[in-house]
Formats: C-alpha cells, structure tokens, sequence
C-alpha cells in the first residue's frame, strides 16, 4: 500500500509546511543563490541593464519542475530590482476582473509574480496579453448592446510567471515573455551547499558526508533537500544526538522509505505498475495514473522528469517504457518479470 505521508516528503511541490517556514531559507540576492548559473548570469546582465537605461525588466518566464528555486528567483528578481512583488497564483485569478484589479495596483516598474501561470482561464490570459505588451487594460463593461468597452493605461512593471512544464501554457502567452529560463535538476554538489545553508540557518550541526548523503537522496530539488534535513533534524534532536551524522540520516531516509537513489513509494508504485501491468510499457500517462491512484499531473510533474534524468523511464510516441536500468534498480528480472529481491 501506498504511504502518501511518506511520498508527499520527496514531492517537489509546495505544502501548507513550506509557505510557513520556506520564506526563512528563501536566498535574498542573485550573490546567495546558489547554481542555476547561466540563468543568475543571464539575469544578472539584463537587470543591470534595466537599471542602467532606468527601464523596469522585460517579462520573465521561468519553467522546471516544482521545488527548484523559480518563486525564490522571482523574489531575488524584486529584490535586484529594488521594486517591489506581489505574488499570486494563475488557479487564484478566476475573472478578467480579478486580474483588472491587481493590475490597476501594481506599483510602477513593480513585479507581478504569478505561480502556475499554465492554470490562468483563457478569458483572463486574453486579457494579460495587451496588459504585457502595451500596459494597457481592456476591459468590458455591462452585457448585451450596451456593453462597452474601456482602456485603462497601465504603469510599466514587470511580469514573473512560473509553470512546470513550458508546454502547458500557449504559445501566444509564452511569445510576450523578453526572456525564458528553463531551471535544471541540482547536481548533488550545489544541493550540498544548499543544505549547508540551510543547516546554518536553522542552527544545525551537520557532518560532511552527511550533507552529501542527504544531497544525493534530494532527486536535484532544493526544496526536497531542505525538507529532507527538517526531518532528518528532528530524528536528531529526538534520540538526543547532538550532529547529523551519516549513519542518523541512512536509519531516518529508511524510516521515510527513501531509497538509495531518492525514489520514494510513489516513483516506485509508477515503476512496478508500468512492469507489471503492461509489461514494461509503452503506456499512456493516464492509464498509469488510474493504476497508481494519483493525479496524472503529479506523475507527469514530480516523478516523471526524476526518472527520466536517472535513465530508469523514456518517453516514446506511444507511452512511458521503464528502461534496463530501471528494472535493474527494481530488481526485477526483464525477462521473466520475476522480482530477484525485494526492495
Ligand atoms: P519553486 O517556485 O520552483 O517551486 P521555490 O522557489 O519555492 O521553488 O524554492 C523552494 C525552496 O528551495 C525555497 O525554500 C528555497 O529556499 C529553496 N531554494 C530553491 N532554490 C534555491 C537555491 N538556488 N539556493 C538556495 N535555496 C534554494
């Protein structure tokens, strides 16, 4: 049976937990985030830039999976800036109306970071169009042959959205953004300095090869590496030791069911339902997520990209196939489908 409690640590996506206590380990400048490089220093050329010409920045897209760093970027991008954000979310803004209201509002030269930007309803996207590329609102008033339209001229600022996937949002949208940034996985040693921070932050002494050991187990996400040392920190503090050390995060990621790799019970359900119920694939996404009991965007999001980057899942026209290397790391047998340990 699936441990959803378990599962939820090593998705990437946020929970109630993370809005209370993320803003804390959020780095505040471009000099403190860590990684991502080409992306810092792209935008650290097109701010100074901005500033340089006195221009607020050109609308910024960023796209990856969850939990790598873009609300953070967004934030760094004000803060760069010296203007302020506001922050909302595309499921939030459900009528043009509702967009015309945070739009008259904005600050000049301000930005407005809107998270999930591919959940906006189409009405409402429409009506960002004009706002983006000549800061100007249509709006429509009244219904029927009386109805008018206005214009409304909006101060200059500077739009932030964030999506999983630069696939789910159209290409008419995606066209007004000045910059696009597509945000990678972590290679383990800049999760090893993300943790390190963190861990100073949260007063935490930690071991060397503990840090690398929590940052291999974080499947490329700052977001899972800080959770992962949260609840490595409170298996710490509870059997009254007084440094992480590797051998207290190997017994804690075993009591969260986090494998050597990172997978959790999730990625392995997905695993051995593919196996098992279609013989290794090729299946479509959403036969996978009926079998599984999980939102086909959750897969498509969370565990989807992870296993592709560690080889063990491809994409092909016809549906997902688990590769050599995944059934090797399930330890099943190709051939026979016959389990050769249990995991
Ligand atoms: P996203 O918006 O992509 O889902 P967030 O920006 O909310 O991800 O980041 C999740 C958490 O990971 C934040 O608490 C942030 O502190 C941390 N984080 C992300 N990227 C970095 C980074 N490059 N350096 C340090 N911490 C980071």
């Amino acid at each position: 049976m699936l441990n959803k409690d378990k599962s939820e640590i090593l998705n990437g996506r946020k929970r109630i937990e993370d809005l209370e206590n993320e803003n804390s380990l959020r780095p505040q400048l471009l000099s403190e985030y860590i990684g991502q490089d080409k992306i810092k220093d792209n935008l650290s050329i097109f701010i100074t830039a901005s500033k340089q010409r006195g221009e607020s920045l050109e609308h910024v897209l960023f796209y990856g999976p969850p939990g790598l760093g873009k609300t953070t970027l967004s934030y760094i991008v004000a803060n760069e800036m010296n203007v302020t954000i506001r922050c909302t979310s595309g499921p939030l803004i459900e009528r043009a109306g509702d967009l015309a209201a945070i739009l008259t509002n904005v600050e000049p030269g301000s930005v407005l970071f809107i998270d999930e930007i591919h959940r906006l309803p189409r009405v409402v996207e429409e009506v960002l169009y004009s706002a983006m590329e000549d800061y100007k609102l249509d709006i429509i008033i009244g219904k029927g042959p009386s109805a008018k339209t206005i214009r409304i001229n909006l101060p200059k600022f500077t739009l932030v959205g964030a999506t999983t996937r630069a696939g789910l949002i159209t290409s008419a949208l995606r066209d007004r953004f000045g910059m696009t940034f597509r945000m990678d996985f972590y290679p383990p040693k800049d999760l090893a300095k993300i943790i390190k921070r963190s861990a100073k932050i949260l007063n935490t002494e930690i071991a060397e090869d503990a840090v690398l050991e929590i940052a291999r187990r974080s499947r490329g996400t700052p977001r899972v590496a800080n959770r992962l040392l949260k609840r490595v920190r409170d298996f710490c503090q509870v059997q009254n030791e007084k440094v992480v050390s590797l051998e207290l995060v190997n017994s804690s990621l075993a009591s969260l069911d986090i494998d050597d790799k990172g997978l959790d019970n999730l990625d392995k359900h997905v695993m051995r339902v593919i196996i098992e119920n279609y013989s290794g694939g090729p299946v479509g996404i959403e036969s996978i997520a009926v079998a599984v009991g999980e939102e086909a965007g959750t897969i498509e999001d969370v565990c989807e990209p992870f296993l592709i980057q560690l080889g063990f899942l491809i994409r092909t026209p016809q549906g997902r196939k688990v590769t050599e290397a995944g059934y090797k790391h399930m330890n099943i047998d190709r051939k026979t489908g016959d389990q050769e340990n249990l995991i």
